[in-house]
């Protein structure tokens, strides 16, 4: 197997005396996407600026393609990453002088129209009416467009997407998603993309990771449950949750806590289960399946009320379950499934 693209190990950064990432062991595919998400603050775009060689890492090791970072030339490794930063800016030219330029700077003049065209392509902006448009005639979701335009013009081995959809039309992103699968399908790029859009996330990257506080998790699908809860027979807190349905729950440190249930321990019955053990029996409609891309694994969202449950479960038992939206089903889960904030 080849050596992966990134490997980090004990890598930190420290801005003064705070510790802002903190990644214990991570190795980043070739041609993987790699999707982050978490709370602002929590270090994602430290991350990128890490992996776009901007940042220096206060301790660890960092390495790129099998060699250590520390020991190649600066400027070689940043020729081999683009970032695509959260706000990008466009210069004050036309379409085609803000794609070109970057190929400009490298000193790529052969084709070089042809590939200013290529990458409006990519991003679904036909070259005929936009090269020639001035930065300032286009939308927000053009805009962000020509910006990505502009970095897979230069078709470096790995591309950094920063919040790529925040405050992009709904088109705009499905178009972003696709230039984003294009460039690994032509070019074998590996792929690091920040998004708070899970939707969109989970149809674009292989593998997601959950940032926390600087240190990147095991994404998982959560359920939420916010107190109060109230004293039940036997150790047990209650919540209702709609439709005229209640749960149960082992006991919390204290009754205003909230309780995160992860959607893989549901289990799912089309028929009501008859003298289970299991603690909690809910009925919902469902309301959706969808394919977790990566893991496989199907999320399907069922109503109670007008509360929204996940459930995650493998694609021949969503398949053997023959769900559809709209019918009737029953997730099943333990009182002591529930984790505390
Ligand atoms: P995210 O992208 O997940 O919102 P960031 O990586 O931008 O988070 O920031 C992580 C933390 O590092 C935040 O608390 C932020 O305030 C802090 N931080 C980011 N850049 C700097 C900097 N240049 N100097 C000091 N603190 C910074
Ligand atoms: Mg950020």
């Amino acid at each position: 197997m080849s050596a992966p693209v990134y490997r980090l190990e004990n890598l930190q950064v420290r801005y003064k005396d705070r510790l802002v990432l903190d990644v214990e062991h991570l190795e980043i595919g070739e041609g993987s996407i790699l999707g982050l998400e978490g709370p602002n603050g929590s270090g994602k775009s430290t991350l990128l600026r890490v992996l776009a060689f901007l940042e220096t890492p206060s301790s660890g090791s960092l390495h790129f393609m099998g060699s250590p970072a520390e020991s190649c030339d600066l400027l070689a490794l940043r020729r081999q990453v683009t970032l695509l930063l959260q706000d990008p800016y466009l210069l004050r030219t036309s379409v085609f002088e803000n794609i070109a330029y970057g190929l400009k700077v490298r000193g790529i003049r052969e084709g070089l129209k042809d590939r200013v065209f290529h990458s409006l392509e990519l991003v679904g902006l036909s070259p005929a009416s936009f090269a020639g448009r001035p930065w300032k005639s286009l939308s927000g979701g053009e805009a962000r467009r020509v910006a990505l335009a502009s970095r897979l013009a230069l078709r470096t081995p790995v591309l950094l997407l920063d919040e790529p959809t925040a405050g992009v039309d709904a088109g705009s992103a499905v178009l972003l998603k696709s230039a984003a699968l294009k460039a690994r399908e032509e070019w074998g790029a590996t792929l690091v993309v920040v998004s708070h859009d899970m939707a969109w996330m989970s149809q674009v990257a292989d593998r997601l990771l959950a940032f926390q506080e600087g240190r990147p998790g095991r994404y998982v699908v959560q359920n939420r449950f916010e107190g109060p809860w109230f004293e039940q027979e036997g150790g047990l807190v209650s919540m209702k949750i709609g439709d005229g349905q209640s749960i149960v729950a082992t006991k919390p440190p204290s009754p205003g806590r909230t309780g995160f249930l992860d959607a893989e321990d549901i289990t799912v019955a089309v028929l009501k289960p008859q003298g289970l053990s299991t603690r909690n029996a809910v009925r919902v409609r469902i309301l959706q399946l969808s394919l977790e891309n990566g893991s496989g694994a199907v999320l399907l969202k069922g109503a109670c009320g007008d509360r929204i449950l996940t459930a995650r479960l493998t694609r021949s038992s969503a398949a053997e379950l023959g769900l559809v939206p709209g019918s009737e089903a029953w997730f099943l889960f333990k009182a002591s499934a529930f984790q505390w904030e």
